[in-house]
C-alpha cells in the first residue's frame, strides 16, 4: 500500500468514527477483532443501500421471492451443502507467538510476519462458527451460524414452490447477516467475522444458464453504476478452476481498487444443480409433467465491502473560498442526511422560528432532514460536507421579507435563492 492510499484508509476510518458512521466493535472493552458497529449515519447509509438493492432486484421485479431465513442452521444442512468439509481456508500458526495466518496469503511460509518465529505446518481451518442449541446437555444439538445466505434459499425452495407455484426462471432473495471465523480479519470493513450480504439464487433450466449468467453480469454492472462506483475502479476477474468455491463451475469476481489493493467486492457464480441435488430437491413442470433439477446463478453483494468502496470513491478534499474542506460525494439516493436546514443566526428567534417552519414542512417529504443551529454558518457547511449531505438550506433576514432561502449545493459549493414554495421541487433527491 503506498503512502497516499494508506492515508486515504486512515482518513476514512477516522472520519467514520468521528462523525458517527462506523465504530470498532466492543471498543470500550478493548475491541473484538473482525467486528464493527454502525453508528446513526452508518446505519442510515447501510439501510439506504439495502433499500436501493431491494428495489432494483426484488420489489421492481415479478420473478423474485424475498425471504428472511434463520441465522442458526443445523449441522445436517452444512453437511449436505459440503461446507463442513470444504468451507475452509489453509492456515499456519506461529510456534512462538501463536498468531495465525492464511497460508495462501503469505509470501514467506517459513517465518512469522509478526515475530519472525517458526511457522508450523499448513492445516485446513473451517470458517463456520459452531453453536450449541438446547437447554440441557441431553437435548443439545450442534448447529452453526450461517456462513453464507444461500442455504437459506435452497432449504426454502420447496416451500416457495408450494406456496407460490413460480414458473422458471425465478429467484429467491434475501439480505442478512453472515458469520465467518476469518483467520486474520483486517482492512476495516473488508475482512470481518460478521457481515451483511445481499444475495439471490436464480433458478433456471440447465440449457439456459449461460444466457442468465450474462444477464446478471450486466445487471451487476448497472447496480455498480447506481451506487456511484466508477467503472474504472471495478474490474472483472474470471476465477480459475482451482480457486473457485467447491460448488461453482464458473465464477466472476468483481474487484474494487481499495486503498490496500484490488480485491473482491462481489461475486457471480454458476452453482449448477449442486445444492438442490444435495438437498434432494427438484422442480415439477406443470405443463409437461416432467421432474428435473434447476440450475442456479448466484449474484452476491457484500454490503460492508460496498460501503467501504463507496466511502473510498466519495471521499474528496478540495479548497472552497480559500479554505480546505473534506466532502463525501455520495449519490443523493444513499446519503444518510439529504438536507440540512439552518437559521443564519441562532440568537435571532424570528430566524429560528422560520427555519423550524421550513424544516417541519420539508420533513413530511424528506424524512432524513437535519436542523442545525450550532456554531457559525461556515462550520455548519463543513460538518454537512463531511457527512455527504447534498443540500444545505439557510434562512436569513431576506427570507423574512420575500420568503426565499439560500440553497447550497454540496459538490460545487454554489448557492442560489429559491422561493420556499418551490423548495421541494428544486431539490433532486
Ligand atoms: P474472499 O476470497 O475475499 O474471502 P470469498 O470468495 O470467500 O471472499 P464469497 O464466499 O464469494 O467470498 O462471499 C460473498 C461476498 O461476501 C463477497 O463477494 C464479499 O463481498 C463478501 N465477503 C466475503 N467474506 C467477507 C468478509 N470476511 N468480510 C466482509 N465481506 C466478506
Amino acid at each position: 500500500m503506498n503512502k497516499e492510499n494508506n492515508n486515504l484508509m486512515e482518513k476514512i476510518v477516522s472520519l467514520c468514527k468521528r462523525r458517527g458512521f462506523i465504530y470498532q466493535g466492543a471498543e470500550m472493552y478493548g475491541g473484538l477483532s473482525g467486528t464493527w458497529d454502525y453508528g446513526p449515519l452508518g446505519a442510515e447509509l447501510k439501510f439506504n443501500i439495502e433499500q436501493l438493492w431491494w428495489k432494483r432486484f426484488v420489489s421492481s421485479r415479478e420473478d423474485m421471492y424475498p425471504i428472511s431465513s434463520s441465522i442458526i442452521v443445523p449441522e445436517a444442512i452444512w453437511q449436505a451443502s459440503g461446507h463442513l468439509e470444504s468451507f475452509t481456508d489453509p492456515m499456519v500458526e506461529c510456534e512462538k507467538c501463536k498468531k495465525r495466518f492464511r497460508a495462501d496469503q503469505l509470501t514467506d511460509t517459513k517465518n512469522c510476519l509478526e515475530c519472525k518465529g517458526k511457522l508450523g505446518s499448513k492445516k485446513t481451518f473451517n470458517l463456520l462458527f459452531p453453536v450449541e442449541t438446547g437447554s440441557t446437555t441431553e437435548d443439545t444439538t450442534r448447529a452453526y451460524l450461517r456462513g453464507e445466505l444461500a442455504q437459506g434459499m435452497f432449504v426454502n425452495f420447496k416451500n416457495i414452490i408450494d406456496s407460490f407455484h413460480p414458473k422458471l426462471p425465478f429467484g429467491i432473495a434475501q439480505i442478512g447477516k453472515v458469520f465467518r471465523n476469518e483467520i486474520n480479519p483486517r482492512n476495516f470493513l473488508f475482512r470481518v467475522r460478521e457481515f451483511d450480504l445481499a444475495e439471490f439464487e436464480y433458478f433456471v433450466k440447465e440449457n439456459e444458464w449461460e444466457k442468465w449468467f450474462e444477464y446478471w453480469r450486466k445487471e451487476m454492472w448497472n447496480w455498480i453504476d447506481d451506487i456511484g462506483l466508477s467503472k474504472d475502479n471495478v474490474h472483472e476477474l474470471e476465477v480459475e478452476e482451482g480457486d473457485r468455491a467447491h460448488y461453482s463451475k464458473r465464477t466472476i469476481d468483481f474487484e474494487y481498487d481499495y486503498p490496500f489493493g484490488r480485491k473482491e467486492l462481489y461475486g457471480l457464480s454458476y452453482r449448477t444443480d449442486y445444492d438442490l441435488k444435495n438437498h434432494k430437491l427438484y422442480y415439477l413442470d406443470d405443463s409437461t409433467g416432467k421432474k428435473f433439477i434447476p440450475h442456479v446463478i448466484e449474484p452476491t453483494f457484500g454490503l460492508g465491502r460496498t460501503i467501504f468502496a463507496i466511502l473510498c470513491e466519495s471521499y474528496h478534499e478540495d479548497e472552497l473560498n480559500g479554505e480546505k474542506r473534506v466532502f463525501l460525494k455520495l449519490p443523493h439516493t444513499i446519503a444518510p442526511v439529504k438536507v440540512a436546514v439552518f437559521p443564519l443566526l441562532k440568537n435571532k428567534p424570528e430566524l429560528v422560528k422560520k427555519a423550524r417552519e421550513v424544516h417541519t414542512s420539508l420533513k413530511k417529504d424528506i424524512p432524513n432532514i437535519m436542523f442545525d443551529d450550532n456554531g457559525n454558518i461556515g462550520k455548519r457547511y463543513r460538518r454537512q460536507d463531511e457527512i455527504g449531505t447534498p443540500y444545505c438550506i439557510t434562512i436569513d433576514f431576506d427570507t423574512l421579507e420575500d420568503d426565499t432561502v439560500t440553497v447550497r449545493d454540496r459538490d460545487s459549493g454554489e448557492q442560489k435563492r429559491v422561493a420556499t414554495s418551490e423548495l421541494l421541487s428544486s431539490l433532486s433527491l
